[in-house]
């Protein structure tokens, strides 16, 4: 029956694409709307229970049509989704841009006020969801902030480093304006936990800046005290610290780095902190896990992936800043090509991100929210915690295995005691038989396997027999030891 929906769903939407290739000719080539022109067409929070798919697909025509010119990149994108492809390994996938796709693509860039309006909207619809301070928020009045969709977690981090770069040289340069910015460059030194994601020390490659792996505390946190020797000694060495990444649920254990330790010390020392929260931002949804983000005042940009943990195929990662001159500062070229008449007035959301072109990614967020609400999305985040909890329980009632970290909302890290080795032999046992798969990872020298649930499918019965073939290939591993 489910999948009977869908399918019905989706005829519509074909149906739709076709009806509107079909009226092409009748319609504006270019929009005939104004900035700002959809904020009283929308709701101005997310509502709070879901909506029929129906009052969603009515108001593609009332609300996006009118600031759309082109729904090609529509028709790509479901077939993309439906595809539900990856991409970041192995197989990558190559798409041949003729001279007409090039042509649509162009147009689409320059004739889709839908795309931002929309964009601008649903972040902030979303910041106010997950509790963002209003400062990141676009429709404040008192603020610059706003939010964007990058396409990574790592593209996020990027930008918000180029972003800290820039305003770093600036800074310096003022001071000493004898200095040039490739000597200032050579001397900036940007900050994160040994736990963080390897995005950060990519993002460091591209800028030419120095890393520095702070060590995190036994429960794999960063603290402000470590942060603060950290900075000592490099300012003692010459360096310019400029740019922390503090991670809130690190890749290896979903560990929290503490804000409101690290805060004060950046704020002092003009250090732009960025928050990489690419799994755990979801759950901040329900107020029970905000805790994590004290001290997110403190921040001057934040970024979670919608497309890991709220339903929303990949690629989406919400990023929010709280001055977007900064973006614009790092990011803004103006060639003849790209002036328009409402430059300065809307958003161009070229200069908050390194490519040019974008796709219409608001939408598919748009249509998670709407037809989920912001209850039906914290029931899943809720769901998934207690599915993490029930695996907990299971690993826990094993002597053989051990739990290296604490869990923190849906995810468990796991291990069989004794050498790294076992488990290693157990992982490959586990991914080998096809049924599930796992990630390992690396705490403090301990391999570990990571077992979470992002699904909303997921029960208790799928959770248990997850155990059971976790169990078994334990004893595969282990039974020869003991003989
Ligand atoms: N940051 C953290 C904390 C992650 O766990 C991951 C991936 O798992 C990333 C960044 C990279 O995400 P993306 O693939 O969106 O760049």
């Amino acid at each position: 029956l489910l999948q009977h929906g869908y399918l019905v769903k989706g005829k519509e939407m074909i149906d739709f694409i076709a009806d509107y290739l079909s009226t092409v000719r009748d319609r504006r080539v270019y929009p005939n709307v104004k900035p700002g022109y959809m904020r009283p067409l929308i709701a101005e929070d997310a509502p709070r229970e879901g909506e029929s798919w129906n009052s969603i697909f009515e108001d593609i025509e009332r609300v996006i049509m009118p600031g759309h010119s082109c729904l090609f990149h529509i028709l790509k994108d479901m077939l993309a989704n439906g595809l539900g492809q990856l991409g970041f390994t192995w197989v990558r996938t190559k798409e041949s841009l003729n001279g007409l796709h090039r042509l649509i693509v162009s147009l689409f860039q320059a004739s889709s006020p839908a795309c931002t309006e929309l964009e601008t909207v649903v972040m902030d619809w979303l910041a106010k969801m997950i509790g963002l301070p209003n400062d990141f928020l676009h429709s404040h009045a008192d603020t610059t902030g706003g939010g964007v969709i990058q396409t990574t977690a790592s593209d996020a981090t990027l930008v918000a480093l180029l972003a800290a770069r820039k305003e770093a040289i600036h800074r310096v340069q003022s001071q000493f304006p004898y200095l040039n910015p490739s000597e200032i460059n050579g001397r900036l030194v940007a900050y994160c936990s040994d736990q963080a994601h390897s995005s950060v020390e990519k993002a460091c490659l591209i800028g030419l800046v120095k890393l520095n792996l702070v060590p995190s505390d036994d429960k794999l946190r960063l603290r402000g005290s470590a942060l603060r020797q950290a900075i000592a000694k490099d300012k003692e060495n010459g360096l310019i610290p400029f740019y922390l990444c503090a991670t809130l649920g690190t890749t290896g254990a979903c560990a929290f780095d503490n804000l409101v330790e690290l805060g004060p010390i950046c704020d002092r020392e003009h250090i732009w902190i960025h928050v990489d929260a690419a799994y755990a931002g979801t759950a901040f949804l329900c107020p029970e896990f905000r805790h994590f983000m004290d001290g997110v005042q403190y921040t001057q940009s934040f970024a979670f992936n919608p497309s890991k943990w709220m339903l929303v195929h990949f690629d989406c990662t919400a990023m929010w800043v709280k001055t977007s001159a900064s973006l614009h500062r790092a990011f803004n070229v103006d060639p003849l090509y790209l002036q328009h008449e409402n430059a300065g007035v809307a958003i161009d959301y070229m200069h908050w991100q390194v490519p040019l072109s974008r796709r219409f990614r608001a939408l598919k967020l748009w249509f998670v929210i709407r037809s989920f609400g912001v209850e039906g999305l914290q029931r899943h985040v809720r769901h998934g915690v207690n599915m993490g909890r029930l695996f907990e329980s299971y690993v826990k009632s094993d002597e053989r295995f051990e739990i290296p970290a604490d869990r923190h909302l849906g995810l468990v890290v796991f291990r069989l005691k004794g050498d790294n080795e076992l488990t290693e032999q157990l992982l490959k046992e586990i991914n080998g038989g096809g049924q599930i798969h796992c990630v390992p990872a690396s705490i403090k020298g301990k391999y570990i396997i990571r077992f979470t649930v992002t699904s909303t499918e997921t029960t208790a019965d799928d959770i248990e027999r997850d155990w059971r073939i976790i169990k078994v290939a334990a004893t595969k591993i282990l039974a020869p030891l003991m003989n």
